[in-house]
């Protein structure tokens, strides 16, 4: 064993980013965190730990990837830049796990009071938005996904087992077993209880008796939905939702929700920006999940420019060995299409094909293609019938949307091939997609979790 000073300013650089944001969180205003813990002549309390402190620890853990309060912990006690912070004292992690629980509403108005300052310093301008969504598998097993019998089962032999607590019999272990027990017990017994609540909103939502019987809830996550997954997999999941100023990559929203599609979610992320920014974007830039007739309407409404992706016919009218519909010219006027060889198509029918989408189809007559000296490339598999094509039946708003996503200015708004997960709307921090940091942190909070070899690289490098 050996003693020795530590002078804890030089435990770090003058140019290290765990200064940068001791200084930046000791600007804000802490006021909400200082009243909580305030003492009084005729009340006196345990010492507290500054909030400055643990506001800045979390930050620097979080700008590092870590998630777990216990990491941070151990991480005060060797790593340079978090003793800096803490100045060498220790930090227990019930106080950190507690402090970013119970101060939910506080560090929320906190991230409102950093993005005034972003802004004010010209780093948020709002004049282009990007908007993506990342799915995030939920900490709970596939197994604890249940029907309403099962969890009622389950509720009543809970139940059971908290009233049985207070039984004279069952006393033979020690008081402190016993209280962490009944605590176990309790909290099994609430889980339940939210899962069956949870459940019965869901049984609302289905007709018949059949599909409300068939709804499950997961246990020990009862927020939780069944999600498709990049690797095309399904989990229980959350659907991250975030919201990107494209001009510094600083992401202004966030948002948790348990719809799995990301079209409904546009309009509450536009929503949250102007109530925390007071100030309404002047572009929003998403992908095809987000692109569909209502949120182009409504966007238009808002006086928002949305560029988004949208297919413009539908899936197997561009068949590789036919012409392309672009060959044929429409006539509003007339409503008829004219192919390359000068023959009429005519309307035949309609189909309706869901989101309220309504497709015409145009045919030439079927002799005119029979003699046709361009039949080959045009439609060369047509043995009973005409070149056939469709028009999308559209509203004004969409049909204008459309001709400004196909104008060169539009696509050249359009990221680039680097900078794609930044401003396609794939938040990044540092050069990693913001899905990445999740995920580690994620599993990070996992107990033995161990990164992968290799795992330091991100994702695009892979
Ligand atoms: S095959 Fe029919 S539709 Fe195609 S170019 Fe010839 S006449 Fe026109």
């Amino acid at each position: 064993m050996s003693w020795r000073a530590v002078d804890v300013e030089k435990l770090i650089s003058e140019d290290h980013p765990a200064r940068a944001i001791w200084t930046l969180v000791g600007r804000l205003d802490l006021s909400p965190f200082y009243r909580a813990i305030e003492s009084s002549a005729e009340e006196g309390g345990r010492p507290a730990f500054d909030p400055q402190l643990l506001i800045s620890l979390w930050v620097y853990a979080y700008s590092q990837g870590i998630g777990s309060a216990r990491e941070v912990a151990r991480r005060c006690e060797h790593d340079p830049a978090f003793q800096w912070l803490t100045g060498l004292m220790e930090v227990n992690y019930h106080t950190l796990a507690d402090f970013r629980v119970e101060k939910q509403a506080e560090l929320d108005e906190l991230f409102t009071q950093v993005l005034a300052a972003l802004s004010e310093e010209g780093l948020i301008t709002l004049e282009q938005v990007t908007q993506d969504g990342t799915k995030i598998k939920a900490l709970a097993s596939g197994r604890s996904y249940h029907q309403e019998e099962t969890i009622r089962e389950h509720l009543q032999q809970a139940r059971q087992r908290v009233a049985a607590m207070g039984d004279p019999r069952n006393d033979g272990s020690s008081p402190k077993i016993k209280q962490a027990q009944a605590r176990a017990r309790r909290q099994q017994q609430e889980r339940l209880e939210n899962a069956l609540e949870e459940l019965q909103k869901l049984q609302a939502r289905k007709t018949g008796e059949k599909a409300k019987r068939e709804v499950r809830v997961s246990t020990s996550d009862p927020q939780a939905r069944v999600m498709k997954q990049s690797d095309k997999s399904f989990a229980l999941s959350y659907n991250a939702q975030i919201s990107t100023d494209a001009a510094h990559g600083v992401i202004v929203g966030v948002a948790v929700t348990a719809e799995a599609n990301d079209c409904e979610q546009l309009l509450p992320a536009v929503d949250r920006l102007e109530q925390r920014l007071n100030k309404r974007p002047k572009q929003m830039v998403a992908d095809r999940g987000y692109t569909t007739r209502k949120n182009i309407e409504k966007m238009a409404g808002r006086q928002i420019d949305f560029l988004g992706s949208m297919r413009y016919v539908p899936r197997g009218a561009n068949l590789p060995n036919q012409l392309p519909p672009s060959a044929f010219i429409y006539q509003p006027e007339r409503d008829r299409c004219v192919c390359p060889q000068g023959k009429i198509l005519h309307r035949q029918r309609q189909r309706n094909v869901g989101h309220g989408m309504t497709y015409h189809v145009y045919e030439a007559r079927f002799e005119d293609c029979q003699t046709c000296s361009l039949k080959p490339e045009c439609c060369p598999e047509n043995k009973k019938h005409g070149r056939s094509v469709v028009q999308l039946e559209e509203s004004p708003l969409v049909m204008a949307f459309r001709k400004k996503m196909a104008s060169e200015e539009a696509q050249q708004k359009r990221p680039c091939q680097r900078t794609r997960s930044a401003s396609r709307g794939k938040p990044c921090l540092g050069h990693r997609p913001f899905s990445w940091w999740l995920n580690r942190i994620r599993n990070q909070s996992r107990p033995g979790f161990r990164p992968a070899p290799g795992a330091r690289n991100s994702p695009h490098r892979r």
